[in-house]
């Protein structure tokens, strides 16, 4: 149930499922967010998306540690 919470919170390495560091870079496409992280373990590159509603993607940042 917890993948469903605040994205980027305790996701999991896509190879190794090493508990993934907060994101590295974030791409913006039209409407959408890429997140990119990069697992500490095995150095797998794991990206997600997600759809962005107007300012609320500020919020969502904001919600979240900035490091
Ligand atoms: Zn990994």
């Amino acid at each position: 149930m917890k993948e469903f919470q605040l994205p980027g919170v305790g996701l999991k390495c896509g190879a190794c499922s090493a508990t993934l560091p907060s994101v590295t870079r974030t791409f913006k496409t039209e409407g959408f967010v890429t997140r990119e992280r990069i697992c500490p373990a095995c150095g797998k590159v794991n990206t997600t998306s997600e759809r962005v509603i107007n300012s609320r993607e500020l919020r969502r940042y904001c919600s979240q540690p900035c490091e």
